[in-house]
């Protein structure tokens, strides 16, 4: 890969990078020469992105997407690693599921991908460590969220009592696994609304003023307080997901300032959005947590340009357009794709911020590190897999349904604007997507496990 500028661990460098089997074996000037030698004149080559929180449906619902639409989503949008979240169904809570995951996954998958696990409030210590045994990056706990016994599904904050489902996690679901995770150096990823609060001011969606009083940042706020304690007692590091609020930062910083072990993650929808637009949109904004206020969104970028967020990441959780788009707010089901425009958002933000090149710490270097995932992925030096982005920071890209390929097509950014485009996207080392289409076959994407 010949002229480029690359990102690389000590700065922006106008060298060449030479890949062999995969792997990146030299990053200098005059490398090679390759058996294909790849014109980077006039482009940024940046480390392939890694999307940490991402729901492929797959097993479990296929008309919202599977493996095969996910990564041919990500693929097109830079992204070379999907972290796939574990309420897919049956919901991934021990080694054999996940086992059985990673196998399907293995034959549809366009990229590489990675699987968190669950901590489900029946979790056992051997359920915990055979997750992490078989591969699990960390695990996932979603409070308030409880398993349906006759399939194995993750219920969404479920109402009445129903015999058919077991208690969901709760904060001492955490404190009792939060031990064996330390002493693991797993990390715990957490969907911070607090169930108690979310109960409270639980109401009918007319308006998305009524979503932003029903999903308060009190919610968010409250869950990273508690577990910031549990951290404090146990040394277990909780991974804040989609964080949203200017409260919830708060409440991180103080955790952390208390020596808690916080890592912090937020979406696009959080740095780009706020409520006004989200009114504007619908039910492709409506997702959990909300899209904030204008202050929210400000302390956000604020703390993503003050290196105090670790990483951004999708929470891309599709749904079939009749779930969504035909619905009110009320009925329209939560959450929304964005694996696609997640590298050229950041890209965008980080042009505006100074540095177009950080957005490869927030997409690919931060989830390579928080994920165990650090040095194989997520940066360019020798050693590492050759999952290479190529970046022309002087054309456009507009967000637009038609051009996406998740089996959702619309989403919250649409019609955004970004002044960059994705013109090539190397994984390891092969070529799977150029000018914005899949060009690989399903089926060539493996799973990465952690090194810890
Ligand atoms: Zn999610």
């Amino acid at each position: 890969m010949r002229g480029g500028t690359v990102w690389t661990p000590d700065g922006r460098r106008d060298v060449d990078v030479c890949v062999s089997a995969g792997t990146v074996v030299a990053v200098e000037a005059g490398a090679g020469p390759g058996a294909v030698e790849v014109d980077a004149r006039g482009l940024l080559v940046l480390p392939g992105g890694i999307d940490a929180h991402v729901h492929s449906r797959d097993p479990g619902f296929p008309e919202k997407e599977d493996f095969a639409s996910l990564t041919a989503a990500a693929a097109a949008g830079g992204i070379t690693t999907v972290v796939d979240m574990p309420n897919t169904v049956p919901a991934v809570e021990n080694a054999a599921v996940l086992a059985e995951k990673a196998e399907l996954a293995s034959s549809r998958a366009i990229v590489d991908f990675a699987l968190w696990g669950l901590l489900a409030g029946g979790s056992t210590p051997a359920d915990v460590e055979g997750l992490l045994d078989a591969g699990a990056v960390g695990l996932k706990a979603y409070l308030g969220y409880a398993i349906r016994r006759s399939n194995r599904q993750v219920v969404y904050l479920p109402g009445a009592a129903d015999p058919d489902l077991e208690p969901p996690p709760d904060y001492g679901t955490v404190a009792r696994a939060a031990p064996d995770l330390a002493r693991r150096g797993a990390p715990l990823a957490a969907h911070c609304e607090d169930p108690g609060v979310l109960r409270a001011f639980d109401r009918p969606l007319h308006r998305y003023a009524d979503l932003l009083a029903a999903r308060p940042a009190l919610a968010e706020a409250v869950a990273i307080a508690a577990l910031g304690v549990i951290s404090q007692r146990t040394g277990l590091e909780v991974q804040v997901v989609h964080l949203s609020s200017a409260l919830g930062l708060a409440a991180a910083r103080d955790a952390s300032r208390a020596g808690a072990r916080i890592v912090l993650e937020t979406c696009p929808q959080y740095l780009w959005l706020t409520d006004e637009d989200a009114e504007r949109l619908g039910p492709p904004a409506k997702m959990y947590p909300a899209i904030r206020t204008p202050a929210d969104r400000a302390a956000l970028r604020e703390a993503l340009g003050a290196r105090g967020i670790h990483r951004v990441a999708t929470d891309h959780a599709p749904h079939a357009d009749a779930e969504k788009l035909g619905r009110s707010l009320d009925e329209a089901l939560p959450g929304s794709p964005g694996v696609e425009t997640l590298y050229p958002s950041c890209l965008e933000l980080a042009r505006r911020l100074g540095d177009v090149s950080a957005a490869a710490r927030w997409v690919a270097e931060g989830p390579a590190r928080t994920l165990g995932l650090h040095p194989r992925k997520g940066v360019i030096q020798p050693g590492a897999d050759a999952d290479l982005v190529l970046v022309d920071p002087t054309a456009e890209t507009v967000v637009s349904a038609g051009a996406m390929h998740s089996r959702q097509r619309h989403g919250a950014l649409e019609g955004q604007r970004f002044g960059v485009a994705i013109r090539a996207v190397y994984a390891r080392g092969e070529l799977v997507a150029r000018d914005g289409e899949p060009v690989a076959r399903p089926g060539r994407g493996r799973l990465v496990r952690p090194a810890r």
